[in-house]
């Protein structure tokens, strides 16, 4: 495992939905681009508002997990499963490299009642 690879990456993916999540909050105060007193535009921005909201709210997950995975790769336990405390499979943290647990456990949480 190339922790290093790893960190650069969740980093530079921290950075997108960074950015991502402050464009969209300034389309939201609409800073360039004040309500038009037209209805049917205002309607229609109305919309778009919650588009971005949403983005906004799964950016702000994705960020919250980059942060825990960032701390679990300081603390040395990146690839161990916070639930079952079995290795992650490599092919998982390649394709989401902020999960923080195997994919037995996530199937498991998936059948669940719960959602973490
Ligand atoms: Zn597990």
């Amino acid at each position: 495992m190339d922790t290093q690879a790893v960190r650069a990456r969740l980093l530079r993916r921290r950075e997108e939905l960074q950015s991502r999540a402050s464009n969209a909050s300034a389309d939201l105060r609409h800073e360039s681009d004040p309500l038009s007193a037209d209805f049917a535009e205002q309607v229609t921005q109305r919309e778009s508002d919650e588009v971005l909201g949403a983005i906004n709210e799964s950016a702000r997950d994705e960020l919250r997990q980059i942060q825990a995975a960032l701390r679990r790769l300081d603390a040395g336990c990146y690839t161990a499963c916070v639930v079952c405390g079995e290795p992650i499979e490599e092919g998982r943290l390649a394709a989401v490299p902020y999960t923080d647990r195997c994919r037995k456990c996530a199937d498991g949480e998936r059948r669940g009642p719960r959602r973490a």
